[in-house]
């Protein structure tokens, strides 16, 4: 995959190439938002990771004037501007992701893989819900683009939950998912049930009286 770095700050900057290097990326670093901007008119990526504060120069620019011409490429935006404005900004311009610096380069790396196989042609393994996104994959979850921990069990219930929307499912069922029995775990989807609530948002999980849980199919 090909990769063009766009970032003023030299120490990240430094760290970031090199770090896509070793994972066996072919990477390229600019600066500069005016030269990115030229270099993307010219050459193909498959992904930008492109900076929003460019020393007086705005990353949204670069995005806006790429995507006049190109939907493909894939672009994270890396900020830190952590504000909710900045964030819808950057996705309504057409950003794929975003991350708010400091942010853990692990984190980075795994997101790049998500990229990485949808240009892969696996299709896009992720699943998207009501703000909710979650890897099948790489077990993570996000919640309008901001990671959140769930724990094995919480993320395997919303998983089971999000596959299907409006597909109601019994206590049984779910333990059975989880491969718990019932005697035992009564009261465990309950406990999850709020957990995942709590983390992300509260009418995510709905609860059909006396029958057990769904994810609603669209915002009511
Ligand atoms: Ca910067």
């Amino acid at each position: 995959m090909n990769v063009l770095l766009v970032e003023d700050d030299d120490m990240l900057g430094t760290s970031l190439l090199e770090n896509l290097r070793e994972e066996g990326y072919l990477a390229e670093w600019l600066t500069d938002g005016r030269q990115a901007r030229a270099t993307l008119k010219t050459n193909q990526f498959d992904l930008v990771l492109l900076d929003l504060g460019l020393g007086g120069y705005d990353g949204i620019e670069v995005l806006r004037d790429l995507r006049l011409r190109d939907h493909r490429t894939q672009v994270i935006i890396l900020t830190a501007r952590d504000q909710v404005l900045e964030r819808v900004n950057g996705l309504d311009n057409g950003a794929d992701d975003y991350l708010v610096k400091p942010f853990d380069l692990q984190e980075l790396l795994a997101r790049i893989r998500v990229i990485s196989r949808r240009q892969l042609g696996n299709g896009d393994p992720l699943i998207r819900h009501l703000g909710v996104t979650l890897d099948p994959y790489g077990r993570k979850t996000w919640f309008q683009g901001n990671p959140v921990s769930l724990t094995t069990l919480e993320y395997a219930l919303l998983l089971a939950l999000l596959e299907r929307p409006g597909r109601v499912w019994s206590r049984q069922d779910l333990l059975a998912r989880l491969g718990k029995s019932d005697e035992v775990h009564g009261s465990m989807i309950e406990v999850h049930v709020h957990a995942i609530r709590r983390k992300l948002k509260s009418d995510l999980i709905k609860s059909a009286r006396g029958v057990g849980y769904f994810t609603p199919k669209a915002v009511a």
